[in-house]
């Protein structure tokens, strides 16, 4: 449930809410709004919730008690209407401009990384991405340069002013590499690390969470929620394709993910054609289609060599191709920045055209 606070409520009465909220054994989120604070009462409510809901009604500044339908509350449209913007260094996320993340599947060489981060900062990327702790199928495999590759990201950011991102695979690492990265990524196969998703949640650094390849739309949202609970909103979510019964690409890029999440979290959407497609020639469509469904950005691969990568070589586009990619989708986002408005975030407005398409059938 969440207490939204009289416009106008004074800094001792939304005290005294928190307070009983936590003399509760419960968490209060505030949420501060334009006119209004909204305060989310996050825990085990169990059989309280009528009681509690009866008593902050009653208290001074308070104007109503809702419930949150959603399992989710803090990452929940319901608690926090307005979308959620990211800013790390230059870069924007989340406010209506199109997020360009490129950059090598892994970090492999100091030159590598640089001549590919003064490529894609020339182009139009917007951060530097590469993997430094690689999480590889194959124990055999490359598996990282580590904290050597964070150095790599951290000289490429002092070059091209770039914020980077890079994976952080366990509840360990993140202090090392919140150290060098300015955004922290959680890898498909970690989305239901709940030790991680708390550990980033306690960092200040914003997190990228990828939709784990099985996971549903409410299970990747319950995922963030956990991200949120310890603490940390400044979450990006990102579709990278799940498991079907589709064995001719990588994954399934769901791409109704995109407006589903844009419905019922304030959280910025980025889509990522490289893992979901795991082949060149198909992330220039796939990226295509995700800004035209509404995406707030791209995390998308990109390699000197593409062929001779130690990873992904199938997906990584070559520089020549993101130039091309970026040329499209540029032209893309201008056509399609003002046409989505409120369909993305309305019920109603929402169901009527698909509704009188069905209807046409
Ligand atoms: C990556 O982006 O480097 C990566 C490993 O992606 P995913 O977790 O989506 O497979
Ligand atoms: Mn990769």
């Amino acid at each position: 449930m969440f207490v939204v606070m009289r416009t106008g409520a004074t800094e001792a009465e939304v005290i005294g809410v928190k307070a009983l909220i936590l003399d509760e054994g419960l968490t209060p989120f505030e949420n501060v709004g334009v006119d209004r604070t909204l305060i989310a009462v996050v825990g085990e409510i169990g059989k309280r919730r009528e009681p509690l809901k009866a008593r902050l009604e009653g208290m001074s500044g308070v104007a109503s008690v809702a419930l949150i339908s959603k399992p989710y509350k803090l990452v929940s449209r319901e608690f926090h209407p307005e979308d959620t913007v990211i800013r790390v260094l230059d870069a924007v996320v989340g406010d209506g401009s199109l997020s360009v993340m490129a950059g090598p599947c892994s970090i492999e060489t100091r030159e590598q990384l640089l001549e590919t981060a003064d490529f894609v900062a020339a182009h139009g990327a917007t951060i530097l991405r590469g993997g430094a702790f690689k999480p590889r199928t194959s124990p055999y495999s490359f598996q990282g340069l580590g904290v050597e590759g964070l150095r790599y990201l951290a000289e490429a950011r002092e070059r091209t002013g770039m914020p980077v991102i890079t994976e952080v695979m366990e509840p360990s690492q993140v202090d090392i590499v919140a150290e060098y990265s300015d955004i922290l990524q959680i890898g498909t196969r970690n989305m239901q690390n709940f030790s991680l998703l708390l550990a980033c949640g306690r960092s200040s650094r914003p997190v990228m969470l990828k939709r784990g390849f099985g996971a549903t739309i409410e299970e990747w949202l319950m995922a963030a929620e956990y991200i949120a609970s310890a603490g940390n909103s400044q979450i990006i979510m990102c579709e990278r394709g799940i498991r079907t019964f589709e064995t001719t690409t990588r994954n399934t890029l769901d791409l109704t993910a995109v407006p589903l999440m844009h419905h019922l979290t304030h959280l910025p959407v980025v889509v990522d054609p490289s893992h979901a497609t795991g082949k060149r020639w198909l992330v220039k469509p796939l990226a295509i289609g995700g800004v035209a469904v509404g995406a707030d950005g791209i995390m998308v691969e990109v390699h000197p060599n593409p062929d001779e990568a130690l990873s992904d070589a199938e997906q990584q586009l070559d520089f020549a191709q993101f130039e091309t990619l970026m040329g499209a989708l540029r032209a893309v986002h201008e056509h399609v920045r003002d046409l989505h408005g409120d369909l993305m975030h309305s019920e109603g407005v929402a169901a009527a055209p698909v509704a009188s398409v069905n209807g046409a059938a």
